[in-house]
């Protein structure tokens, strides 16, 4: 049995992760490397890996990263199963077709600045390939063994990052010897509204856990409560919008939860709020179908008739012209739109008419990878270019991290405590400073890697 890292590994984004066994190979994750463009559009081209090889894809959670490179695998000639829980089969209808749309999109855009010299592109996939990936999927319940492969099985955990979000707990035996391996996916934060929490991490030889924020901690409910107080007043006061880049699943629900509070509180006036987002109630409506997501308390308020996601609260803005109206919209208002990154999608519209007035703010709530507009945001550059144009960045940007739907590093510690004393761990989905820093807490008995890409990791 053997790893082969291929994606994630000392960066946040384009997990996979293959593993080799003797009949076969089971593919865990198949994301889209998502960073700046050029780079992006060279990575997602090459898998590193023979497909061929591949006999079924284990999916952890419907995030880009995670999902978004199946219809180019199948596209090139992956026809074998992709198995997922059901809420994440269900969301990557929605989340791979509009991935589609921005490839087609990114292609035209490429082919109308290549250049006399170089060859025309093609999408990386379309939606055409999309439906025909979606029709490989496979959906499991939590917690049901299932083998994607003979003599090897798998389980999936929630793991309360997004709905859907799942821990892969994998088991083989080989050459008359039992061993296991967990895979965590990207894990979620106990004890927070809505959905459930994250199952601890099950007993296992091996370890693979992400770490995206290592050696960080995350803010507690109170604090962010005060944090996104003084952000709306401050924007009221300045008569500014507010934009949060931001996908319509999982943090937006987190970041609607807490406004709802505030308003209900009456410790900041209502002011509108406009999910813009050509996905949202599709997404919405999906997860709507899948209560088993949410935790006891929500799933009870929502039997009792009330409106614990504060659903209430929000406009969803479906078409695009009804998205660039926003834009003409005067006083104080929120405005949610992908990508939580800001690669791509709705937020650079929105971004491009805010950024240069210092009476606008722009919250971050998401982890913003190395080289994209979001961390440039974050570090406050003085310049930034949307579209490929330079702007002066004036509006106010605030982090409130305590909206992150990752574990922080208290969790992850505890997590990988839950795992027991594999005999060897794996640190992969983190900056190289953030896995250092959760290697060094983790029990020094266990020996701990951080992989690099193209590395393979012998499981005896
Ligand atoms: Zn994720």
């Amino acid at each position: 049995m053997k790893l082969h890292f291929h994606g994630a590994a000392r960066s946040v984004t384009g997990s996979r992760h293959l593993l080799e066994t003797r009949d076969g190979s089971v593919l865990l994750d198949c994301g889209l490397y998502q960073g700046p463009r050029e780079e992006a559009f060279q990575r997602n081209r090459v898998f590193g890996f023979d497909i061929n090889s591949v006999h079924s894809v284990v999916l952890s959670h419907a995030h880009i990263d995670h999902s978004g490179a199946i219809p180019f695998l199948c596209k090139m000639g992956f026809d074998g199963p992709i198995h997922a829980t059901g809420v994440t089969a269900d969301l990557c209808r929605p989340m791979l077709l509009d991935a589609a749309h921005l490839q087609v999109k990114d292609a035209e855009f490429f082919n109308r600045h290549r250049g006399k010299t170089k060859p025309p592109v093609v999408p990386l996939y379309t939606p055409e390939d999309v439906e025909r990936a979606l029709g490989q999927f496979v959906p499991h319940p939590y917690d049901e063994a299932f083998e994607p492969l003979k003599g090897t099985t798998v389980a999936f955990h929630e793991a309360g990052h997004i709905p859907g979000s799942a821990s892969v707990e994998v088991r083989w035996r080989e050459n008359g010897r039992d061993g296991s391996l967990v895979f965590s996916g990207d894990l979620g934060r106990p004890n927070r509204p809505i959905l459930r929490d994250p199952a601890p991490l099950p007993k296992a030889d091996y370890l693979v856990i992400e770490g995206t924020y290592g050696g960080k901690h995350h803010p507690g409910e109170v604090a962010l409560h005060e944090a996104l107080e003084r952000v709306v007043k401050s924007a009221l006061e300045r008569k500014g919008r507010i934009i949060i880049p931001a996908l319509a699943v999982g943090r937006t629900q987190e970041v609607v939860h807490a406004l709802d509070k505030l308003f209900t509180a009456g410790r900041v006036p209502e002011i509108p709020i406009y999910v813009d987002s050509p996905l949202a109630s599709e997404i919405l409506e999906i997860v709507q179908r899948h209560p088993e997501v949410y935790d006891e308390e929500t799933v009870t308020a929502i039997r009792r008739g009330e409106d614990p996601l504060g659903m209430r609260r929000i406009t969803l803005v479906r078409d695009a012209e009804d998205s660039k109206k926003l834009n003409e919209k005067g006083g104080t208002f929120i405005t949610i739109a992908a990508s939580g990154m800001c690669e791509g999608g709705r937020v650079l519209h929105h971004l491009k008419q805010t950024v240069e007035d210092p009476k606008h703010t722009i919250v971050i709530v998401g982890y913003q990878a190395d080289g994209t507009l979001g961390r440039r945001l974050v570090e406050r550059q003085e310049e930034v270019r949307i579209f490929g144009e330079p702007f002066t960045l004036r509006a106010t940007v605030e982090v409130l991290n305590g909206f992150s739907a990752h574990a922080d590093h208290d969790a992850l510690v505890s997590q990988a405590k839950s795992c027991g004393a594999p005999r060897g761990c794996a640190i992969v989905h983190a900056d190289p400073e953030r896995a250092e820093a959760l290697k060094a807490a983790i029990n020094p008995a266990i020996q701990t890697r951080i992989p690099s890409e193209g590395d393979a990791w012998e499981l005896p």
